[in-house]
């Protein structure tokens, strides 16, 4: 699909919040051994609220989707988690103002700045072990198939495979920062929580918007 409009989106969200609810297990079991073992619960509560919230209401354009989706994680999840999946959405809105639909570029320059809020919000550095080691290799890969493709799901498609390679590089870092830090070298050979979640979501939306209407 090369333009997704307000509906479209509002389905991927769905899609990907779905995603998340059913990754559950995995998260808990991850963030039990390397964290506090909350990440999956977080997770799940909040994309359960954000899926009955978005069925439930008529979004006009992309901005108000994302504007509620990120006001309500903030709300709803709770946990640093809930603020940085929410600020995700939240930072790039100004990116998609007014527009009635979204392209391909609309939705890589989107998530770039979502991305940077992340980074801003919660300080974290490349190789700290958290959600920003994937996003920062999802954000390369948009960027470089944006070069070769307009099609939305194919770009998000290679946000997700940029995604899933940060996820695996992960396993090689000590935390820096959260409560997953206490564990040391602990931690070694176990992928952080987070960066999985940020896999799962960019799966999701990929998935879905694939798929067409
Ligand atoms: P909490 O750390 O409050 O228990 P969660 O368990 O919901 O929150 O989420 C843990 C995940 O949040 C980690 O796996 C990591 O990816 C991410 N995370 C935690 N702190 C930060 C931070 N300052 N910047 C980016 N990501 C972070
Ligand atoms: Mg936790």
């Amino acid at each position: 699909m090369r333009f997704a409009n307000a509906l479209a989106l509002k389905k991927a969200m769905i899609d990907a919040a779905e995603a998340i609810i059913a990754a559950e297990p995995e998260l808990t079991r991850i963030d039990s051994v390397i964290g506090d073992g909350d990440h999956g619960i977080g997770m799940k509560t909040g994309f359960s609220v954000l899926r009955e919230q978005l069925a439930a209401t008529v979004f006009p354009t992309p901005y108000e989707l994302f504007h509620a989706s990120g006001l309500c994680l903030v709300k709803c999840m709770g946990g640093s988690s809930g603020v940085l999946f929410g600020t995700l959405f939240i930072s790039g809105l100004d990116v998609i103002k007014g527009k009635e639909a979204l392209n391909g570029a609309d939705i890589v320059a989107f998530l770039t700045k979502g991305i940077q809020g992340v980074k801003s919000r919660g300080r974290a550095k490349p190789g700290d072990k958290t959600m920003v080691d994937a996003l920062l290799p999802a954000q390369s890969a948009m960027e470089l198939a944006l070069k070769s493709t307009d099609d939305i799901g194919e770009i998000l498609k290679a946000a997700e495979t940029g995604a899933l390679s940060g996820v695996e590089a992960t396993k090689n870092m000590v935390s820096r920062l959260g409560r997953s830090k206490n564990f040391r070298e602990q931690v070694l050979g176990w992928p952080d929580p987070g960066a999985i979640s940020v896999s799962i979501l960019l799966g999701g939306l990929a998935k879905s918007l694939s798929q067409g209407l």
